[in-house]
């Protein structure tokens, strides 16, 4: 999949408009459009990754990571908050670009569906 083919890799770039929260060389963070907690952020590499699967890059794993720390500090997520990647159709991921599902605001359930 070319950059320009994936809605993802365009909001990294700035061309699709987002409610960005967090960006830095490595990484943007945004505001999912159909929010399933409270604090609801996508969290992606700007270079174009199809899944956690294939995330190879031991620095931009950290940096993915670090990322997310500051924005549960940021968001005011000290109670808790879950981190979740989709992987493929039957794990449900919509979007073939890498995105952490940052979750918090209210509690949340366990097991998920
Ligand atoms: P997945 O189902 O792949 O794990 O998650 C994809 C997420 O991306 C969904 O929660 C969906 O609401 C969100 N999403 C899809 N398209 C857009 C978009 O254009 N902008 C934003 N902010 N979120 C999107
Ligand atoms: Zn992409």
């Amino acid at each position: 999949m070319s950059a320009s083919e994936c809605i993802f890799c365009r909001i990294a770039s700035g061309e699709i408009p987002a409610d960005v929260v967090y960006r830095d060389d490595d990484v943007v963070a945004f505001r999912d459009t159909n929010p399933q907690a409270p604090t609801h952020v996508l969290v992606i590499p700007r270079r174009h990754v199809p899944s956690a699967h294939e995330l190879d890059d031991a620095a931009l794993t950290a940096a993915l990571f670090a990322a997310m720390q500051r924005i549960a500090d940021d968001q005011g997520l000290g109670d808790g908050y879950r981190v979740v990647t989709n992987v493929g159709p039957a794990a449900g991921q919509s979007v073939p670009h890498l995105h952490f599902h940052l979750l918090g605001g209210r509690t949340l359930g366990w097991p998920p569906g």
